[in-house]
């Protein structure tokens, strides 16, 4: 058939282009030890930073959560879908986030992708400006195309030409949008300097603190917490797959903006609610998150950081100069990189490689993610088998 020969075509481009995506199957939890397709292998890739996603007392409450309110949700929130973990979880992120925003109240999603499309398509209408980062995550991206407001990007990390757009712009309704972390360059943005100059502009910042929420700041705040920010222009959007181990988003904010999300947002009504147990599961991770564990949580991941960070040292290629749990190294181009990721999997080692259109083209790179779980030994394996395949 001609439609599948075409298909086949583009792919065998693909192939070309060193550009072909392939799944690996996991056998076992997510942990720095790994089964993948039935081979042992050390992991530096999930986000997972707090070593979470496999801890006995959240996994616990997830069996105690699925007992209790049982295994579907049966229905969209404003259905009959939304459970009293639901309520319960909404509650503890509001209370959680409160030093940093006015009058907050916080809405779960079931993922950071429908929650950041939420966003952008409900406080950005047809008439605002959206001014949006230039390394903004993909789901950003299509929530400020589904926004069908007038998209203006910003580049990486420039205060100058974002304070130039906000003062050439004539529009009501004005929002800044960013990353906290840039998810592939494991940087931080000026979070600071974005705050004031919105609050001078009278516009919305939105940050999505995929990468922060659990893990910066002392009591795992998150980007806010680590900056000190406190301002009724903020929207904060933070998800709960990644350092809280489990799966699903929220966005805290203003209680009038959330009560407009609850009215407006299409990817929370026309969607059934996440199953209660993981919320209720959501619950246990955040008392940890809050607590003197994840405190120490967060101390070690940040001290497997510095340690990369002096030893890894690579000679041709570039390590990212990263405060976070995110660590790239930059290799180039595609083909090399995926050797490269290659030769580290030979050696026992899983660093996913990164190209476009995930990055720019020519800054294909090994993605290496730290986590409170890796002992001190996974990590001089990391940078031993580094130094053998950089120099291969
Ligand atoms: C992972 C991620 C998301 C999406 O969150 P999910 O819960 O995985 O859908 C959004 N923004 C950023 C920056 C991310 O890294």
């Amino acid at each position: 058939m001609e439609l599948l020969d075409r298909l086949e075509r583009q792919l065998g481009e693909l192939d070309r282009a060193g550009l072909r995506r392939r799944l690996r199957v996991v056998d076992t939890p997510c942990a720095p030890h790994a089964t993948v397709d039935g081979r042992e292998m050390l992991a530096f890739c999930s986000n997972d930073y707090l070593g979470l996603a496999s801890h006995p007392r959240i996994v616990e409450a997830m069996r105690e959560g699925a007992s209790r309110y049982g295994a579907g949700s049966g229905a969209s929130h404003l259905i009959s879908g939304h459970s009293r973990a639901h309520a319960e979880l909404e509650e503890r992120l509001a209370a959680f986030l409160a030093p940093h925003l006015e009058a907050p109240r916080a809405l779960y999603f079931s993922t950071g992708y429908l929650a950041n499309l939420a966003l952008l398509a409900t406080l950005a209408g047809r008439d605002a400006d959206l001014f949006c980062e230039e390394l903004n995550h993909a789901s950003l991206i299509d929530g400020a195309r589904l926004s069908r407001s007038n998209v203006r990007i910003y580049p990486h990390r420039d205060i100058a030409a974002l304070e130039r757009l906000l003062a050439a712009s004539t529009a009501k309704d004005k929002v800044v949008v960013t990353d906290s972390v840039f998810s592939m360059d494991g940087n931080l943005a000026p979070l600071p300097e974005l705050l004031a100059l919105c609050e001078r502009h009278g516009a919305w910042l939105i940050v999505d603190d995929a990468h922060g929420f659990g893990v910066l700041g002392e009591h795992g705040r998150g980007a806010l917490e680590h900056f000190a920010l406190q301002s009724p222009h903020l929207v904060y959007m933070g998800t709960l797959g990644k350092a809280a181990g489990v799966a699903g988003a929220f966005v805290a904010a203003h209680t009038t903006v959330i009560e407009w999300l609850l009215q407006r947002a299409r990817t929370y009504i026309f969607t059934t609610a996440a199953p209660p147990a993981v919320a209720h599961a959501l619950l246990a991770a955040l008392d940890i998150i809050d607590s003197d564990e994840g405190l120490a949580r967060r101390q070690r991941v940040q001290l497997h950081v510095e340690r990369l960070a002096h030893e890894l040292q690579p000679r041709r290629w570039q390590l990212m100069p990263s405060q976070t749990a995110i660590q790239p190294v930059i290799i180039g181009g595609n083909n090399e990189t995926m050797q490269a990721a290659a030769n580290l999997q030979e050696r026992g080692l899983w660093v996913p490689g990164i190209r476009p259109p995930t990055v720019p083209a020519g800054t294909a790179r090994l993605r290496i993610t730290l986590s409170a779980a890796h002992t001190d030994d996974d990590l001089s394996r990391l940078i031993a088998a580094f130094r053998d395949v950089e120099t291969a």
